[in-house]
């Protein structure tokens, strides 16, 4: 069973598809009843269309992830 801390550490994955099948319905299944990670999710994809740069990988680097996390993971506890 996926927890909110769940959806946070994999929410690169889940918006960008890349988490293996076991993964992904766990966290979909926490989607479905966790409204908190439903605006989570939203969020997050919108400051990924604010920057426009949805699916470009070099956007990605090591180094803005962990402080996207890092931000994502403070706003949830909020
Ligand atoms: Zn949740």
């Amino acid at each position: 069973m996926a927890l909110c801390k769940d959806v946070v550490e994999n929410i690169m994955g889940y918006v960008e598809a890349e988490l293996d099948d076991k993964t992904l319905e766990e966290l979909e299944k926490h989607l479905d009843e966790c409204p908190e990670c439903q605006a989570f999710v939203r969020t997050y994809r919108r400051m990924l269309e604010l920057t426009g740069k949805l699916g470009e990988r070099t956007f990605v680097s090591p180094d803005v992830r962990k402080r996207l996390k890092e931000f994502l993971k403070s706003k949830l506890k909020s």
